[in-house]
């Protein structure tokens, strides 16, 4: 499942073929994803100038000169592919069309944005862009982690008297914003805090070095993401799945890489997902 950094590349990914550009076709090859689309999404998309790429959370958002804004949401399984465009130093034609391919916008200079998404968990919407932050989607998150609302007095407060794990307070969306599984365990290790940890009795010089780590560790991410894009070479043009290198994240039985320490990396299950975390270096 994509998280942050891979949204914020696939967003940079198709910004050249789309920013400041029209969309001359929108083509819309089914009603929905995991939910309908908007009335006359087509008609809405067609013939709209791009003013603006952005990302909220885990959402890609689409300004349009009609007033409008297009949400994309990438959910589990959905890929957005660039053809016709250069991305890096390679230029990406147009592929046959394929099985899965949901959305598919023609642009005024030939390039082509397409929405593939086999398992239908992601969705697509459009608002007006005054309101965007009443969207239901989007009104009841938290501050951007890379924002300036979001800092040590902030969490804090947020954090203070909460029973939760606080694995599982990063995860809340309505704490922080766009924070997943993968990047809260990395998170958690460099700040050397156990993930099952009762959120509320951390003290408050922990808590404070969890903001600077959560910029830190996504910040990374994104950059590796950026130059995946420079050297982008795959055929079919689908973006934001670059390598990474994870400290504690699918590690289970490896090595500890803090030094001096000679434990090895365990796993544990909270509310249904896999934390990876060292039993010496994270109390
Ligand atoms: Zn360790």
């Amino acid at each position: 499942m994509p998280e942050l950094p891979e949204v914020e590349t696939v967003k940079e990914g198709i910004r050249p073929a789309m920013s400041g550009k029209i969309i001359a076709k929108a083509e819309v090859n089914r009603p929905d994803l995991r939910w309908p689309f908007p009335e006359n999404m087509a008609d809405r998309l067609t013939g709209s100038r791009v003013t603006a790429l952005r990302r909220r959370s885990k959402y890609i958002l689409v300004d349009l000169d009609s007033g409008e804004t297009l949400l994309i949401h990438l959910g589990m399984s959905g890929r957005m592919l660039v053809s016709g465009q250069k991305i890096g130093a390679f230029h990406h034609p147009h592929p046959a069309p394929a099985k899965h391919d949901h959305v598919v916008l023609h642009m005024d200079d030939d390039s082509r944005v397409t929405f593939n998404d086999a398992r239908r968990f992601g969705a697509m919407d459009l608002m007006p862009t005054a309101a965007q932050e009443d969207h239901w989607l989007i009104r009841d998150i938290g501050p951007e982690p890379l924002g300036n609302s979001f800092d040590e007095d902030y969490l804090a407060a947020k954090l203070k008297g909460r029973n939760t794990p606080i694995k599982s307070a990063l995860l809340d969306q309505r704490i922080v914003a766009g924070l997943g599984n993968i990047y809260v365990c990395e998170v958690l290790y460099r700040a050397g805090i156990h993930p099952a940890r009762k959120a509320g009795k951390i003290s408050s010089k922990r808590v404070a070095s969890l903001v600077p780590l959560i910029r830190q560790v996504l910040t990374e991410a994104i950059a590796a993401g950026g130059s995946s894009l420079r050297d982008y070479r795959q055929s079919d043009g689908e973006l934001g799945y670059f390598q990474h290198v994870f400290q504690v994240y699918d590690r289970e039985g490896a090595a500890c890489l803090t030094p001096d320490c000679d434990r090895k990396i365990r796993r544990i299950v909270q509310s249904g997902r896999s934390s990876f975390f060292c039993p010496q270096c994270q109390r």
